[in-house]
């Protein structure tokens, strides 16, 4: 397994949850990590514990809804570690409802920061990676992205179309020495399900006696690929959880 010093990992969605447990963990194994979300002040405390424990780390503000702010929080990377050697698009929301109660506005913020967030997060890097003929990105789909479920329509068109984009890069840009992995998680405990508004679906949550992964399990799982040889290119991996 390779040491992750002077890799600098560029990790969206790090103020909570996945991404938090990510940059912890890389950060651990010696990358340079750069926190994006939009809760600076969770991202500044996230940099004092990794600093305090001996790693390296900068906060970025950034909503990745906003393609500027995106290539802003690159720019910020490259001011501090030079280059971003390794993407993680794992900034999202899962705004859960039935298509009947037609909370559009909801639709269209899973679109814009599950679809579009990504999608300008590789815009951002791909150009320098394609230049130095290397690169890693790392999307975080879901298990939503292989199967639907009734109140999951909308997020999971966005998880399929995330899976689909993984596809496509691994197809398009392996030849430039570009690693693509798509990550598809099970239930994880997190604040996702926090945002959701349609009532009926968090009673159901509620209700639901289900097993749940830990941020830790996908972090490792995000361990793994970032880890491997350059000469391996993990493309797919989904973690599901197992009742203990
Ligand atoms: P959290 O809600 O804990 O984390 C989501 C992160 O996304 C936060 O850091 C949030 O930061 C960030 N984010 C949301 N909107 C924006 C935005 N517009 N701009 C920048 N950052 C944004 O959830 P998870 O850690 O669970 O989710 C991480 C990823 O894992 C998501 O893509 C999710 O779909 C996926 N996933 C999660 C599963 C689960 O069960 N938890 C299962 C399968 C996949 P801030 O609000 O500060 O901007």
């Amino acid at each position: 397994m390779a040491n992750l010093q002077n890799q600098t990992v560029m990790m969206t969605g790090a103020s909570s949850g996945i991404g938090a447990a990510a940059a912890k963990r890389l950060a651990a194994d010696g990358a340079n990590v750069v926190l994006v979300a939009r809760r600076k002040e969770r991202l500044d405390e996230l940099v004092n514990e990794i600093t305090s424990a001996g790693g390296q780390a900068i906060a970025v503000a950034a909503d990745i809804t906003n393609r500027a702010e995106v290539e802003g929080a690159v720019a910020k990377a490259k001011e501090a570690y030079s280059t971003v050697d390794v993407l993680v698009n794992n900034a999202g929301v899962m705004l859960l409802s039935m298509l009947e109660k037609d909370h559009v506005d909801e639709w269209e913020t899973m679109v814009d920061v599950n679809i579009k967030g990504v999608l300008f997060g590789v815009h951002a890097v791909l150009p320098a990676m394609i230049e130095q003929q290397n690169g890693h990105v790392i999307n975080v789909s879901s298990v939503a992205g292989q199967e639907v479920m009734p109140s999951s329509s909308v997020y999971s068109a966005t998880k399929f179309a995330v899976r689909a984009f993984s596809m496509g890069m691994e197809k398009e840009l392996t030849h430039h020495g570009i690693r693509t992995t798509n990550i598809s998680p099970g239930p994880v405990e997190t604040e996702l399900a926090t945002h959701i508004t349609d009532q009926d679906i968090v009673e159901r949550f509620e209700s639901m006696d289900m097993p749940f992964l830990k941020a830790d399990d996908i972090a490792d799982a995000i361990h793994y690929a970032v880890s491997q040889p350059r000469s391996v290119n993990v493309n797919e991996v989904t973690v599901r959880p197992l009742r203990g």
